[in-house]
């Protein structure tokens, strides 16, 4: 068992805002070589609609792809769904887990779904009980928890009142997201006992991004605040088309470095990942933002 378990994103929220374009037999080379690092979860794609995030018009083929690397039993494929609609692409594939998203601010609700945050707790109301019926593990991330790019601050009670409906719902896991990369170690100790408080049983995790340098902190003050699930991406690649600004993720060998040095077993081959990041800005054609795949890890040849 390891400590901490790293949830990869860089298939869906690092490629779907790049302005590269990666191919399916790309992306399904970038799962592989995530999984091949030893991670086990890994967000392959979405299943929106390819008109508003064309970068992800392949979901099927790439999920298909993900399905057929070696290990299969090992890994959890996760797909992302808006809606019943979503959901219902996504259970024709081969995925394990399907990720909904709800918004914590209304603004950001209506730009980024078209839809109320109260109307998003109702989708996913509608896909969990069809979801857990098919064996396929329903999660949901509560984007925009720390801060809004439309409305500012985000209230912490506002915050707890989503998840609180959201854990009613019979959902696995509740993923509280830094979507705009706002958030400090303070609001994360303070936001993730908050939540604590609505969650009940269900599996909290944490996604931040690193627009202000504070990512990897607010990691760090997730784990210890007691968060064992945590996002990130390959190279620190990714932002999101509906929220402006929006830099990368956190970088998953940053992280792993991070974690591993301060004794915390995370199950990744450090190098591994290094060589996955390098291979990734090949592919993008460009270097990821991310410094451990520049530094290499420490000491040498240690993982
Ligand atoms: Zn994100």
């Amino acid at each position: 068992m390891v400590d901490v378990q790293i949830v990869e994103v860089s298939p869906r929220d690092g490629l779907q805002n790049d302005p590269a374009t990666l191919t399916t037999e790309q992306k399904v080379g970038l799962v592989q070589r995530a999984l091949a690092a030893g991670l086990r979860r890994a967000e392959v794609a979405s299943f929106v609609n390819p008109k508003r995030v064309p970068q992800m018009a392949d979901a099927e083929d790439v999920v298909a792809g993900a399905a057929a690397l070696p290990g299969r039993d090992d890994h959890s494929l996760i797909g992302l769904v808006l809606n019943v609609r979503g959901f219902e692409r996504a259970a024709a594939t081969a995925v394990d887990e399907v990720n909904l998203v709800v918004a914590a601010s209304d603004s950001f609700a209506q730009r980024n779904q078209g839809m109320s945050v109260q109307d998003a707790v109702r989708s996913v109301a509608e896909v969990v009980p069809l979801a857990l019926a098919q064996g396929i593990a329903p999660t949901v991330t509560v984007s925009t928890a720390f801060g809004c790019p439309f409305e500012g601050e985000v209230p912490v009670d506002r915050l707890v009142a989503v998840v609180a409906e959201l854990a009613a719902t019979g959902v696995e896991e509740i993923a509280i997201a830094d979507t705009i990369g706002v958030a400090v170690p303070a609001d994360v100790r303070a936001r993730v006992r908050a939540v604590r408080t609505a969650t009940g049983d269900v599996r909290l995790r944490a996604h931040f991004h690193n627009t202000r340098n504070t990512g990897y902190a607010n990691a760090l003050a997730a784990y210890e605040e007691g968060v064992r699930v945590l996002d990130s991406s390959l190279g620190g690649i990714g932002g999101c088309p509906f929220a402006p600004r929006a830099t990368g993720n956190i970088a998953t060998e940053d992280l792993v470095y991070l974690l591993e040095r301060s004794g915390v077993d995370t199950g990744v081959d450090l190098d591994a990942l290094i060589a996955a990041s390098d291979w990734l800005g090949e592919q993008l054609g460009r270097p990821t933002p991310s410094l451990v795949s520049k530094a290499g890890g420490f000491p040498r040849g240690a993982d």
